[in-house]
């Protein structure tokens, strides 16, 4: 990879696995294709809860980052008790009076269990709902199954009711299903669910898996649906957002795209501070981890080797993608999709050659509409020298 600098990253966002199981099985899940998930206690224990709050005070009150992120994961989070959740959030609520610094909390959740009560927790302590919802019912219930085989969109959608019902209105991940149709997902969730703020990201699969499908089509007919109608109706895709902010010369926002050191930690039920925690995907054991929140401050997961690896890639760009004319956009994507036992992350994505067909697409269409066009009273006015001979 290109050379980076050793600055040093403060931890500024956590992924809190309050579960380390789920209560449905997805056939597309990264996280059970770690046998090591299933070693660690079910629940996050109440001394590593206890742990964690001290050592997140201290991390903040020492480092002042201007925010801090938590976002609250299994497995399915809500199998995590209510009364042990409220007490949670309460506490952390509390760091933020006595820090000053701004607690940004979340939970990603498959809505089965969400109930009014939960609702009602996640609004006392302004907790942000991301529901996973896969496009279409078909495509959610052929690969969103329960233990029993059956399909649980019937049983999201009831999450989603309740959610709204409750004031909440969550923000949504689906995951691309390159075989069904863009306009079906938007059938889906634009027109019938009438949800204005989602995300479809693509599948997780790194250079050991077989080859993933194209997903460029799908990619580049959801795009022209967004730009051409459903952005002045307010609909946010949050993948296509951050695209055109990296094409513009900005910061993409996003972990799937673009140049941006990623400083996530993961906290397991059982203390570990680990990397970014879909770098499951590389196989058991791959973000295992000898620095605990028991024993160590949450700054020191920079001594963990993963960890400093994934920030240091995603500081630069892999060997290959240094002369990518997208480069600056892609960033060599996300990072996982990087992944090979051979070369580690120094790869581009296992999605490059998506990659550049849907950049090149989006660009194709957005640059026409950045050309300002004046009328030519105001266009006489402009001045026909270049800077020097202004100044000269
Ligand atoms: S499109 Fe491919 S080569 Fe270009 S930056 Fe992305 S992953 Fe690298």
């Amino acid at each position: 990879m290109e050379g980076g600098a050793e600055a040093q990253a403060i931890c500024t966002s956590l992924l809190v696995k309050l579960a380390m199981r789920c209560n449905i099985a997805c056939t597309y899940c990264y996280w059970f294709r770690d046998a090591d998930v299933m070693k660690a206690p079910a629940l996050l224990g109440e001394e590593i809860e206890a742990a964690l709050c001290e050592r997140l005070d201290r991390h903040l009150a020492r480092h002042r980052p201007a925010s801090f992120s938590l976002t609250f994961h299994g497995g399915e989070p809500l199998l995590f008790p209510k009364a042990r959740f409220d007490a949670l959030c309460g506490r952390l609520r509390a760091i933020e009076g006595r820090t000053g610094v701004a607690l940004r909390l979340q939970i990603t959740t498959n809505g089965l269990l969400v109930d009014p009560e939960w609702v009602a927790l996640f609004r006392r302590h302004r907790v942000g709902v991301a529901l996973s919802v896969d496009g279409t019912p078909a495509t959610h219930d052929r690969r969103r199954l329960d233990f029993q085989g059956r399909g649980t969109w019937a049983r999201t959608l009831r999450g989603l009711e309740v959610l709204r019902a409750g004031g909440i209105e969550p923000g949504i991940l689906a995951v691309c299903d390159p075989s069904a149709s863009a306009d079906a997902l938007i059938e889906s969730l634009v027109e019938r669910l009438d949800l204005r703020a989602f995300d479809v990201l693509v599948g997780d699969a790194t250079h050991d898996d077989p080859r993933p499908p194209s997903v460029a089509a799908f990619y580049t007919r959801l795009f022209d649906r967004w730009y051409d109608e459903l952005a002045a109706r307010g609909v946010e895709i949050r993948l296509f957002s951050g695209l055109v902010r990296g094409l513009l010369g900005g910061d993409s926002g996003i972990h799937s795209l673009g140049i941006g050191g990623i400083t996530t930690a993961t906290l397991t039920t059982d203390g570990s501070l680990e990397a970014l925690d879909v770098l499951r995907i590389a196989g058991t054991g791959r973000t295992r981890s000898a620095i605990n929140v028991l024993t160590h401050e949450l700054q020191e997961v920079e001594r963990d080797p993963l960890w400093r690896e994934v920030l240091e890639a995603t500081r630069t760009l892999p060997s290959a993608c240094r002369s990518c004319p997208v480069r600056h956009t892609c960033g060599g994507g996300h990072v996982a999709s990087r992944w090979s036992s051979a070369r580690r992350l120094d790869n581009p994505s296992v999605h490059c050659d998506d990659y550049k067909e849907i950049i090149a697409h989006v660009w194709r269409r957005i640059a026409p509409d950045l050309t300002i066009e004046l009328p030519a009273d105001a266009a006489a006015e402009l001045p026909t020298a270049g800077p020097a001979e202004r100044a000269g």
